[in-house]
């Protein structure tokens, strides 16, 4: 879409390069739709290969001195990021709520486990504290620093704007990094929030930069020769493809792709808990979470209640604009996106599932915004479509399994492996699943185990390409490389011509 098919006089969503918001040239756009109205609300930017070029060099220039700035000063930076994203987490969730669906209070979730991974960063000194050997040999001592990348990018998806770039650029300007944002074009205001709260904190122009766009913006990034690092969250075609081409120019790259979590209900569950559970992951942000617990494999007799607890729940949950105080889910990010999601509920029963609770009869998608009610498909097979795809919307399966190995080949033969849970009040048990299960993140009991931010985020399978995980330690190794330094000081006086392989003595 060109910038004069959206109607004129609508907010523009800008670049950010060198501190401050640009308008595009490109003469591209997109539209932000307010998913709760369906109304058009802003135009964003799409860039161009030029101005991407502009975002990059901006940020390579900025290199050499925030590199060498001190630690202390680059930690004093990020406690003050802290401090102003702290005193305007409601800003930050109202803007998340408006372009997103989510509801408010899930928004500020998404603020404060965002806001974790700043405070993990601002321990920067600690982190980057490396590893000395003294005496390795005879007056040799040998050392390990990590040093920055240089410029590193983050692509990001819709379902959490503020949170996934909090994710990467805390880590990668704490290390010394700069870095080029590229959000979602769907939810892209909050992006230009943080780079505002980030210039006020201090951080250096063309250390942070946004490029709103699209798949031109991020192509350019797989491929320029100044970006070395890239780090992607989205689905996993995608995921895929910027894996695939960013290694192929040469780039560091950690690219997580979607998702299928299952949670295992074994028969000593407490039925009313794992419900809760289940209801609350499953359709929590309508299931546009890629932690969203979307398959339910319930183990012998504990089927039956359980689908009549969960049923019994849904029935309570009040869907509606994410803004208005006591509703608990909101819309779907676009009209496509929530059609698409409807015509699983409108297949299922074709493929053999049971269509227990039919989210598309809900009074809610009479409104004119992009919703769609809660829906429950029993009997799910692995075989369906309905199983086989990552859905990302408020649907629940419930897969029936004869005992604890049937469930357990089902996940693991599953080609997704994000995250996972069981409910059980067997200690033996669960201690197995964490065994079994190959999955990069497993509740026990919690239903969606997203890891503090002292710990790393990643899934295994389709849902990780790469080989690091995001945030926490693995995120400061992903935007360091290593310097082995070996040292001595020896006598002039001793030295002397040795060909032979150096060697301890
Ligand atoms: P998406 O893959 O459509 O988009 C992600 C990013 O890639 C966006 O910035 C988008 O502009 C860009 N993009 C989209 N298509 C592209 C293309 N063809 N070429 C280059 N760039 C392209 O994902 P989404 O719909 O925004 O987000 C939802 C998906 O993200 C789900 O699959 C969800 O599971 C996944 N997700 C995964 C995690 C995780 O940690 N594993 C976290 C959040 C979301």
């Amino acid at each position: 879409m060109t910038t004069t098919d959206i109607a004129a006089g609508i907010r523009s969503v800008n670049h950010w390069i060198g501190g401050k918001a640009c308008a595009s040239e490109s003469g591209r756009s997109g539209v932000v739709w307010n998913p709760a109205t369906g109304q058009a609300q802003a135009a964003v930017d799409f860039a161009s290969v030029e101005e991407v070029d502009q975002a990059v060099e901006n940020a390579h220039q900025a290199f050499p001195g925030w590199r060498a700035t001190p630690l202390s000063r680059r930690s004093e930076i990020l406690f003050k990021v802290r401090e102003l994203v702290d005193a305007n987490r409601r800003r930050i969730a109202e803007m998340i709520t408006l372009e997103h669906g989510k509801t408010v209070s899930d928004a500020l979730g998404e603020v404060a486990r965002g806001l974790e991974n700043i405070e993990f960063a601002c321990g920067v000194p600690n982190l980057l504290k490396g590893g000395y050997s003294e005496q390795a040999s005879r007056g040799i001592d040998v050392y390990q620093i990590r040093q920055p990348l240089g410029v590193v990018a983050g692509i990001t998806p819709f379902n959490f704007p503020a949170m996934v770039p909090m994710w990467m650029f805390a880590n990668a300007i704490a290390c010394g990094n700069t870095f080029i944002l590229k959000p979602s074009e769907r939810d892209p205001s909050v992006t230009m929030l943080l780079a505002d709260l980030l210039k006020a904190a201090g951080v250096p122009d063309g250390v942070f930069n946004v490029i709103q766009g699209d798949r031109i913006a991020v192509e350019r990034l797989l491929e320029h020769p100044h970006v070395q690092a890239i780090s992607f969250v989205g689905s996993t075609p995608v995921a895929k493809f910027v894996y695939e081409t960013a290694t192929r120019n040469g780039k560091r790259v950690q690219a997580l792709g979607g998702a299928k979590n299952h949670m295992l209900v074994l028969p000593d569950a407490d039925i009313g808990m794992a419900a809760d559970a289940a209801v609350s992951a499953a359709y929590g942000s309508a299931g546009e979470r890629c932690m969203a617990i979307s398959v339910v494999v319930a183990v012998g007799s504990v089927a039956d209640p359980l689908v009549e607890a969960i049923q019994e729940r849904m029935a309570r949950i009040q869907v509606g604009p994410g803004s208005e105080e006591g509703n608990e889910m909101g819309p779907l990010i676009t009209r496509e996106h929530r059609d698409r999601v409807a015509s699983y509920v409108a297949n299922a029963a074709s493929e053999g599932a049971l269509v227990a609770v039919d989210g598309r009869r809900d009074a809610a998608c009479q409104k004119s915004g992009f919703f769609l009610g809660l829906s429950l498909l029993d009997h799910v097979a692995p075989g369906m479509r309905c199983y086989q795809d990552e859905i990302f919307g408020p649907v629940l399966s419930v897969v029936r399994a004869a005992s604890y190995d049937e469930a357990l080949r089902i996940i693991n033969a599953n080609p997704y492996g994000n995250g996972t849970a069981i409910f059980t009040r067997d200690g033996g048990a669960a201690r197995q699943f964490q065994f079994d299960a190959e999955v990069g993140m497993v509740g026990i009991n919690v239903p969606v185990p997203v890891p503090v931010a002292y710990y790393s985020f990643g899934g295994w399978k389709s849902s990780l390409f790469g080989d690091l995980h995001m945030y926490g330690p693995e995120g400061v190794q992903f935007y360091t490389k290593a310097k082995v330094v070996t040292s001595r000081w020896p006598d002039p006086a001793a030295s002397k011509v040795d060909l032979g392989f150096p060697q301890s003595r």
